[in-house]
């Protein structure tokens, strides 16, 4: 028996029965590792993982992430563990502190196995962009498993692990979860402490994670939820118990589709399966609303996330200087040396955003560029939140194809790509709970819908999405265990 290839529940039993130990759950994640053929790893914690799993002997009952191994986005930052977030620019850099989540998952006696890669710090979606290069779909390396949390999908997917933590900024936990069939969520913001996480965006910015089951995930929440003192962003809203509502009836949920998304999906396939989807909701006993939404805002997602993102990321990043910590090079001035270490540090991707995010930050560009897209983001969030009121979740296919090859051209400027491959972002422009979970598989490739449900609605929004989850049948994938 291979528990790793079980979820993080399954593994749960077989560790308080005694069945394995967690020294024997690393030593087979190390294992796994070696023979990883999507290049997902910045750095296998082999030796802190295997010492830390040596302590835990005597297994918790009530405690199911005990002795469970799982991997790290590499821009959480781990202390005394190198985190680089997949950049030359923080080259060597060994973080002197733990993210709150990581001290949270510690403190659960789960083991920190792995930094893996992303693209290059957050920004991107095709986990092609890292220093490392490209990080593979485990189902078909010639594909993309997505970003930018790429080697987090990864390595959920070939079961190395059974969750892993990633940051979701405008999809990059959600539509790496659909090209990899697994369940990828992010919460309400601020209900997760961001203390650790590298900024890119904080305004839209939430940590979260993937794992193979819906259960899995609320598992999670449960031990990472919370106030913070070290991030005054974090919500001081009451921590539920995510799981105790998992099995509820979902008779009378209200499910809202937005027609226009929907409606720029050309691919047959993924169309019929949501049909087929909305069948099994509506033999569940919820209601299925189509709501429209105006075809001119949708269009205006992506540039506006882009204006956003670029923007926050230029301010955020301006403390990557190779000054305090990660690549330095010598200059004959202060301004010289900055200079040097920033143009080697940051690959042209990156650069090109910084150009971005400054022109539209700039005094004469401002009033047109930034806050123009801040105005628009409110008229999208007052949209969402008024669909919201009427609606328990939205539903919608999270992407239009199964995963890419990566040289995949697309027309950025066509309705399919800028509404129904970039409208996830929408649940990060309003701070929503969103989550993606897989539903089918077209040739050989996994694919996945996503529910987004009101702030802080968490409970409902796993209810929902276990209720699929219970009849699709597509429960703990990975290229283990596909059928
Ligand atoms: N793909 C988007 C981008 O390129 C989202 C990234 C993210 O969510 N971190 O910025």
């Amino acid at each position: 028996m291979n528990y790793l290839d079980l979820t993080i529940k399954e593994i749960h039993e077989a560790l308080v029965n005694k069945k394995v130990t967690p020294l024997e759950l690393v030593n087979e994640a190390i294992k796994r590792a070696k023979e990883d053929k999507c290049n997902a790893f910045e750095y296998i914690m082999e030796k802190e993982a295997i010492e830390m799993a040596k302590t835990l002997t005597e297994p918790e009952k009530d405690n199911l992430l005990w002795g469970i191994p799982f991997a790290i986005k590499d821009n959480i930052s781990t202390k005394d563990v190198p985190t680089c977030a997949s950049s030359d620019i923080l080259k060597d850099y060994v973080p002197i502190y733990n993210a709150t989540i990581i001290d949270k998952l510690l403190a659960k006696k789960a083991i920190p196995f792995a930094k893996v890669t992303l693209d290059e710090l957050a920004m991107g979606g095709t986990g092609a962009t890292g220093h490392l290069g490209k990080t593979t779909n485990p189902y078909n390396n010639e594909r993309m498993v997505g970003g930018s949390s790429c080697g987090s999908a990864a390595v959920t997917a070939s079961a190395i692990v059974p969750f892993a933590l990633g940051s979701d900024t405008g999809d990059s936990i959600r539509k790496p979860a659909s090209y990899a069939g697994l369940v990828g969520f992010k919460p309400t913001w601020g209900r997760i402490s961001r203390y650790g996480l590298f900024p890119f965006t904080p305004s839209l910015d939430s940590l979260g994670f993937f794992t193979r089951s819906v259960y899995d995930s609320a598992t999670i929440l449960n031990a990472v939820a919370g106030y913070d003192m070290h991030d005054f962003t974090s919500s001081k809203e009451k921590v539920d118990d995510y799981t105790s509502d998992l099995d509820k009836s979902i008779k009378g949920v209200k499910i809202a589709v937005i027609k226009e998304i929907l409606d720029t999906i050309s691919d047959t396939n993924i169309q019929k399966k949501f049909q087929e989807t909305l069948k099994i909701y509506q033999d569940l006993g919820a209601t299925i609303n189509y709501v429209s939404m105006d075809r001119h805002l949708l269009k205006t997602l992506f540039p506006t996330y882009y204006i956003i993102s670029c923007a926050e990321a230029t301010s955020n990043n301006a403390n990557l200087d190779g000054v305090k910590f990660g690549l330095n090079l010598e200059g004959d001035t202060f301004n010289d040396s900055l200079i040097k270490t920033r143009s080697k540090g940051f690959s042209e991707r990156i650069k090109r955003r910084f150009v971005i995010g400054s022109y539209s930050l700039m005094a004469e560009n401002q009033n047109e560029l930034y806050l123009r897209a801040i105005k628009n983001r409110h008229k999208i969030v007052d949209e969402i939140n008024k669909i919201l009121k009427d609606n328990d979740v939205i539903f919608l296919p999270a992407s239009p194809s199964t995963a890419p090859k990566f040289d995949n051209k697309v027309d950025q400027l066509e309705d399919e790509y800028l509404i129904a491959d970039n409208y996830m972002v929408i649940a990060n422009f309003a701070g929503l709970p969103s989550l993606t979970l897989p539903v089918g598989f077209i040739d050989n490739l996994p694919f996945g819908f996503n529910l987004t449900a009101g702030a802080f609605k968490e409970k409902k929004l796993f209810n929902i999405a276990k209720a699929l989850e219970d009849k699709s049948g597509f429960y703990n994938l990975s290229i283990r265990t596909k059928k």
